[in-house]
Formats: structure tokens, sequence, C-alpha cells
């Protein structure tokens, strides 16, 4: 059924990766998330729920090791052509 606030489908987002070397696990990048979606994970660093990630890049703009890259967007049911 069609999203009713969204007649047209959802727009394509981009996602945030945290890569597992370079990151520190200084968990500033998680204070900044508008969605709360960066996770602390059991071995101390850092990793985005890519399911609740809308692509903001805030997280990337504020890692200071270069750690955060954008995925391309993710084409879903949702917003295929
Ligand atoms: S700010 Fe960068 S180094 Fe710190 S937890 Fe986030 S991704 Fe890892
Ligand atoms: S891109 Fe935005 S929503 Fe996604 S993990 Fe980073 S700060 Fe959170």
């Amino acid at each position: 059924m069609t999203d009713p606030a969204h007649p047209f489908g959802r727009k394509a987002r981009q996602r945030a990766l945290i890569d597992p070397v370079s990151c520190t696990g200084c968990g500033w990048c998680a204070m900044f998330c508008v969605m709360d979606c960066i996770v602390l994970r059991p071995d101390g660093l850092y990793e985005v729920n890519e399911d609740r990630c809308i692509g903001c890049r805030s997280c990337k703009v504020n890692c200071f090791s270069g750690a955060v890259t954008m995925l391309p967007p993710k084409m879903t049911e949702e917003n295929a052509p």
C-alpha cells in the first residue's frame, strides 16, 4: 500500500558506514546522530544501524578519524522506479 505521506515513494538516501579499522571507539559521532542510530558494539567500537540512518552526514563531518563513509543511496521497493 502506498504511504500517504510519500505518495511518490520515499527519496533514496545515503547511509553511513563506520570502518572498524579506522574507528577508535571515541563515541563522538554518536552524540551528533539525530536518529540515535550509532550503537556501541560489544568490542567497544561503534556501528550504524543502517535501517534507521537517514544519511544526514553529521557523523561523517564530526569524526576526527575519517572512519565514516557514506554509502550510495539504496533503492528499496518503496522508492524503486
Ligand atoms: S567519531 Fe569516528 S572514531 Fe569516534 S566512534 Fe565515531 S566513527 Fe569511531
Ligand atoms: S548519517 Fe546521520 S542519521 Fe546516519 S548514522 Fe550518521 S548521524 Fe546518524
